[in-house]
């Protein structure tokens, strides 16, 4: 099974590795350099993208985890974590920094204060029944660069805002599919690290023959 790390520094650690366990993946904490050199993929979880921008430069895992998302490291972020993969950030705290793994701008807390937290039933590129989209102080996708697939949107006022989106191994969505019981988004990123040839990459330099 290809193992995935969830970056542990702040945020909904712990269902990110639920969610990815019951996709068939091996998930692990990720706190520390070598933590991270040793995961296939990394999941960004959801909580506060001021939070995560900081501990990741304090951790030392800045670095290391952009250099590890331009070498074509899969990811997938959501909520927090899609902003982080972002190029851009619109209305993002002072000196808060995004790894640009995406070429996408990101809006924080787009959908405004009134109603900073809703759920809805989202058709999504790839999976064959709706999602239950669980979005809490969610950002939006204000820029889409020409790489971009966009996955999914929601309507505000007559406009779509995009939601969803994929860029080669890596995967964001604004919503929170692991703080539900379907795992169907989890398992769609399990499969492009399959497919990426990511797991190949580790085995061989662990110098395990298969
Ligand atoms: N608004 C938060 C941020 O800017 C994201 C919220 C979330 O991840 N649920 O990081």
């Amino acid at each position: 099974a290809p193992v995935i790390g969830v970056l542990a520094v702040q945020g909904d650690v712990v269902e990110h590795v639920r969610a990815l366990t019951l996709a068939g993946a091996e998930a692990v904490p990720v706190r520390r350099p070598a933590e991270l050199a040793a995961v296939d993929a990394l999941v960004i979880p959801g909580g506060e993208s001021t939070t995560i921008d900081r501990l990741l430069r304090i951790f030392d895992l800045a670095a290391p985890l952009r250099e590890r998302l331009a070498q074509g490291m899969p990811a997938y972020g959501s909520c927090a974590g899609m902003i982080l993969l972002s190029s851009e950030v619109l209305d993002g705290h002072r000196d808060q920094q995004c790894l640009g793994a995406l070429d996408i701008s990101t809006r924080r807390n787009a959908f405004g204060r009134q109603v900073d937290s809703f759920e809805v039933e989202l058709a999504v590129a790839g999976l064959a029944e709706p999602f239950h989209g669980v979005f809490i102080r969610a950002p939006w996708v204000e820029r889409v660069g020409a790489e971009v697939e966009v996955l999914a949107t929601v309507e505000r006022d007559g406009v779509e805002h995009v939601v969803a989106v994929r860029q080669g191994n890596v995967l964001a969505t604004s919503f929170h599919p692991e703080v539900t019981d379907d795992a169907r988004v989890h398992a769609l990123f399990v499969e492009m690290v399959r497919s990426s040839g990511s797991i190949e990459a580790r085995a061989g330099a662990d110098g395990i023959a298969s």
